[in-house]
């Protein structure tokens, strides 16, 4: 738990939690060429503070669920919509993406924006499926190879800490497989990783461990995180989050 407290501690005054940007959100919408004044019920799953959900209520006539089990990070939420006005089109839910309270054929649109990984892609698409109404879309980003090889440190960093990282063919493959009909795939540009995730997080680390009076357990997540930067500052050009729009058959 304590580790958790840290990386809210770390996280939970950030625009994002994960990499991604507001263009890339309404592109997302874009390539599933929703009708925006149309009454909609979306879920946000593992919705963070919310980057995405306040755009998606801004954008959209909609009722949105935003979930995640980090109920710190949904108070953030939950304050920044009553300052935006969206508190009535947005509902937070605490809870696991493992064991969803919905009903079958609930939503218009399930959303998750670098989330899903932490169920597994493949069991996230299958398990989700059935909140979706037919016809509903699913709009996921997952983080994926863009090129078929890669250098060996690389992919054995990920095999370690996301061994189903893979590319976008085999990602759209396996949204066929489980009943989904692909609309339309993009991969996340250079700054929805730099400018809007990892510089700003860089810059906040001082005060995080200054905050946590520099311990050894917040030194260690600064580690992880530099070298996690550090990596993609080398390798980006061989992985990023692909952004996957797919339509419930
Ligand atoms: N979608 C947000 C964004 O793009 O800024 C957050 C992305 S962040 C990388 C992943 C989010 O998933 C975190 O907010 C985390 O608390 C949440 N999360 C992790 N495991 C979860 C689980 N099992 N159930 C629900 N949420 C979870």
């Amino acid at each position: 738990m304590e580790d958790y407290q840290l990386l809210i501690d770390l996280h939970k005054n950030a625009n994002r939690q994960g990499p991604g940007g507001d263009a890339e959100t309404e592109m997302a919408l874009d390539l599933s060429m929703v009708d925006r004044s149309a009454p909609l019920k979306i879920a946000d799953i593992g919705c963070g503070t919310g980057a995405s959900t306040l755009l998606l209520a801004q954008l959209l006539n909609a009722q949105i669920t935003a979930v995640d089990f980090l109920k710190e990070f949904l108070e953030v939420l939950e304050s920044k919509a009553e300052n935006m006005g969206l508190s009535e089109k947005i509902a937070t839910l605490s809870c696991s993406m493992d064991n969803l309270p919905f009903g079958d054929e609930e939503f218009d649109i399930l959303w998750s924006e670098g989330a899903i990984y932490n169920i597994g892609f493949e069991r996230g698409v299958k398990d989700w499926k059935r909140y979706l109404k037919m016809g509903g879309l699913l709009v996921v980003s997952e983080i994926t190879w863009i090129t078929r090889s890669r250098p060996s440190e690389l992919q054995k960093y990920w095999d370690n800490e996301y061994p189903e990282i893979d590319m976008a063919s085999s990602k759209i493959s396996l949204l066929e497989k489980n009943g989904y009909s692909p609309i339309g795939y993009f991969i996340l540009p250079e700054d929805c990783w730099l400018a809007n995730y990892y510089q700003p997080m860089q810059n906040s680390f001082k005060d995080f461990l200054y905050r946590n009076g520099n311990s050894e357990e917040a030194q260690a997540i600064v580690e992880a995180q530099n070298k996690e930067i550090e990596l993609y500052e080398k390798y980006k050009s061989y992985y990023s989050y692909g952004v996957y729009v797919a339509r419930k058959l």
